[in-house]
């Protein structure tokens, strides 16, 4: 307190005078006979007068005579008021000089200084804040991106809706497959387009009873329907599969393929057959859902006991998963690969199994996508390395030096221990950095572009070979060829099938073949099962291949097995 100095009157005056001036809050001094005597900037700018031009006249700018009845009685009013309680105070629509209307809340107050008699005035704009509470409303109850009514809406009216319906209600919940993936490749701007698309897609299908289209955000969205019979809900709701199946069209200017195809995912529930509490209603629709899209997506599925019995399963698996990845259930089966031409095994893939304590030995196709949904990939990728590593030691020290190619999904490479673990294993087995493979699959690349090239070239500084696998299934294949450090494709076995009778399989093989020699690239093919196929890859000029006509994958003794049959052979 030492140091405070009181305001001098004059400083303060300066300052009050400052203050006012800046309000945000129009104010106004009238003289005894409500005349103006002064204003602030802010009245200036509410009202389109300058403070020149209004001191001397009476409130309301004109003379009382211009003045409307209504205008005319609150006057009186104002002058009543004042000197009976020398104050008033009254909310009022005001029209500026450009001819807007203001809604304000004006308050009059009388005071006397020496021998005069001074009014202070102070006008509140009530139309911003009434804008700004509309704006909030509208942002607590509406999707900013579609004008869609959100999540909280949709409740109130399914609970309305329920409370006094005596029809059936439909509750229908959508999302759009693949999302992720979709707006990975799409960017922001293209997602956003996507979403927007589907949302003007379905309210052109002018879907009969439809009480609510609601967006919960993201591609998440939700409908109700109100119908004397539910059935007649199933045949709108195929129309609305069958919108999805056209192509959307972004635009010239985007650097991905121009026409987008995306499917969606549905789930059913109904009043009064599977609830009648708007909540129960929802969770039984998502659980609807969220069947539809662990069995693949693009489908329509309605509530029933059955999925109550597949979500119990589904907790079981992922309790299993958990317990598989501390226990060490995982274990590597090899698949040999060849070269077409000499026919010696030339490598590896070690392809994952999964040893379950009661189900017996299990392959990927059963776990595989709970692995990732749960978020288990790391795991499971450490617990194959290590026992990937310690065989490709032991065979190093059996004399062999064929590679192991280890499976791989993009999301692994997030993981933070991802690279030291792998450089570490190698250093720890004695390995060289060439005998180890990664393959990472096309449809895992779509996702996490930046992290994954940081990822994939410090393997590729350390010495380890890369390969892209399933080559010609995901929506990019060739850009990744540019993107990523690859030095093996691996070409997927939907072209190899019919290699030998089919003249679209072969052009394609063969450009991927003509391709990778341009690209300085090895090729391996993938799902051999006959001779033909084989001979038909060897006249291609394609070097290395793998499939089970040459041998199915099989546990690591077996593969050493051959490795010493075809070293005794040679
Ligand atoms: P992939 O990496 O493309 O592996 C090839 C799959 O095709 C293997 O199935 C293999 O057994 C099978 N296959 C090989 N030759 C033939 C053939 O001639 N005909 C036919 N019809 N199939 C053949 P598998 O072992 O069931 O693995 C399926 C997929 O699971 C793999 O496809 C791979 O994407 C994934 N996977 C396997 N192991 C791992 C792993 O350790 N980690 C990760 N993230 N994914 C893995
Ligand atoms: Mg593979
Ligand atoms: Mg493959």
């Amino acid at each position: 307190m030492s140091n405070f100095e009181p305001l001098s009157v004059l400083t303060k005056q300066q300052l009050m005078t400052e203050l006012c001036e800046r309000l945000e809050d129009a104010i106004f001094i009238l003289d005894s006979n409500l005349r103006y005597l002064s204003v602030n900037a802010s009245y200036e700018l509410m009202i389109g007068y300058k403070e020149a031009f209004l001191v001397g006249r009476p409130l309301g700018i004109y003379a009382a005579e211009f003045l409307s009845v209504e205008e005319q009685s609150i006057l009186r009013d104002i002058h009543h008021n004042l000197d009976e309680h020398g104050f008033y105070e009254l909310d009022f629509s005001m029209a500026n000089r450009y001819g807007q209307t203001l809604d304000c809340h004006i308050t009059y107050r009388r005071i006397h200084i020496e021998q005069g008699t001074y009014h202070v005035c102070m006008i509140q704009d009530l139309s911003s804040a009434v804008k700004d509470q509309k704006q909030l409303a509208h942002l607590l109850n509406y999707d900013q991106l579609t004008g869609l009514p959100n999540r909280k809406v949709f409740l109130n009216q399914t609970s309305d809706i329920l409370l006094d319906s005596y029809q059936e209600v439909v509750v229908v919940r959508l999302n759009i497959d693949r999302y992720r993936n979709l707006s990975s490749l799409l960017g922001p701007e293209g997602t956003n387009k996507l979403i927007k698309n589907f949302v003007s897609g379905v309210e052109a299908l002018k879907l009969k009873n439809l009480r609510c289209f609601s967006h919960f955000g993201g591609d998440d969205f939700a409908l109700l329907f109100e119908y004397n019979d539910a059935n007649l809900v199933r045949h709108q709701l195929d129309t609305l599969m069958q919108m999805c199946e056209r192509p959307f069209s972004l635009g010239k200017n985007q650097a991905a393929d121009n026409n987008i195809y995306y499917h969606v995912s549905i789930g059913v529930s109904y009043f009064p057959k599977d609830d009648c509490d708007v909540i129960e209603l929802l969770t039984k629709a998502e659980k609807a859902l969220q069947y539809v899209k662990q069995h693949g997506g693009d489908d329509i599925r309605w509530y029933d006991d059955a999925i109550e019995e597949d979500t119990a399963g589904s907790l079981q698996l992922e309790a299993e998963l958990r317990l598989a990845t501390t226990a060490g259930q995982f274990v590597p089966h090899y698949q040999p690969k060849f070269s077409l031409d000499t026919g010696e095994i030339t490598g590896f893939e070690a392809l994952v199994r999964w040893q379950h304590p009661t189900r017996g030995l299990l392959k990927p196709i059963h776990f595989i996508d709970a692995i990732l949904t749960h978020k288990l990939s790391f795991e499971l990728f450490s617990q194959m390395a290590i026992q990937i590593a310690k065989q490709l030691s032991i065979w190093q020290q059996q004399g062999f030096s064929q590679h192991v190619c280890i499976n791989a999904d993009a999301a692994e490479f997030s993981h933070p221990e991802f690279f030291s673990m792998v450089s570490g294993l190698l250093v720890e087995h004695g390995i060289a950095a060439h005998q180890l493979h990664i393959e990472v699959t096309e449809s895992s690349l779509i996702q996490r572009h930046d992290n994954v090239r940081k990822q994939l070239n410090l393997l590729k500084e350390l010495g380890i070979c890369l390969a892209l696998d399933d080559f010609g299934t995901g929506y990019a294949s060739l850009s990744y060829l540019q993107e990523y450090p690859f030095d093996f494709i691996k070409i997927d076995k939907s072209f190899i099938s019919n290699i030998d009778t089919d003249r679209t399989q072969y052009a394609i093989v063969k450009a991927i073949l003509d391709l990778a020699v341009a690209l300085d690239m090895q090729v391996v093919a993938e799902g051999i099962e006959t001779v033909e196929q084989r001979d038909v890859l060897l006249d291609m000029g394609c070097e290395n291949g793998q499939g089970y006509w040459f041998s199915k994958p099989v546990t690591a003794d077996a593969a050493t097995k051959m490795l010493m049959e075809q070293y005794a052979a040679k």
